[in-house]
């Protein structure tokens, strides 16, 4: 699925469902981790983690709008848009949402961490499958000092 289906799918569920327009956009993001999908704030925008689709196909993809689309629509109307909120709670069921998406298998790729380490001297960063104390180490690079920056799933 593409970005133009997603937001095809976004307009027609919002449509079907809702009875309002989706006018903002709906984009697959692959930085997204943990989550099937979220609503921003600022931009009215949706982003849907494209993982889902892979693993489960469009099904969960409409589940994941439907959330999603709830947030929206009761964001827009000035309505309670958060999980704890009645409103939400109330159009989630009507529509025929979920609260929580399904969890994504953990495969080796999506457990596996990666460590950041990071010359402060001349910034090269070294990339480690297994977490180091940077205190042991010196930059191969220019002797400095390294430092952890960041640690990320793939
Ligand atoms: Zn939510
Ligand atoms: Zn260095």
């Amino acid at each position: 699925m593409q970005d133009m289906e997603l937001q095809a799918l976004a307009e027609q569920i919002s449509e079907q469902y809702f009875g309002r327009p989706f006018k903002h956009r709906a984009i697959f993001n692959a930085h997204l981790r943990t989550t099937g999908g979220r609503y921003m704030l600022q931009t009215h925008h949706i982003e849907i983690n494209p993982k889902y689709f892979q693993y489960y196909g469009t099904t969960e993809v409409i589940a994941i709008l439907k959330h999603e689309l709830c947030h929206y629509h009761l964001h827009l109307l000035g309505k309670g848009y958060r999980h704890r909120d009645r409103d939400f709670k109330e159009l989630l069921a009507k529509v025929g949402g979920q609260m929580h998406c399904k969890p994504l298998p953990q495969d080796e790729k999506t457990k596996r961490t990666i460590h950041f380490y990071q010359c402060v001297e001349c910034g090269l960063v070294y990339k480690r499958k297994r977490r180091m104390d940077p205190r042991k180490y010196a930059c191969g690079n220019c002797s400095g000092k390294i430092q952890k920056v960041e640690e990320i799933l793939d």
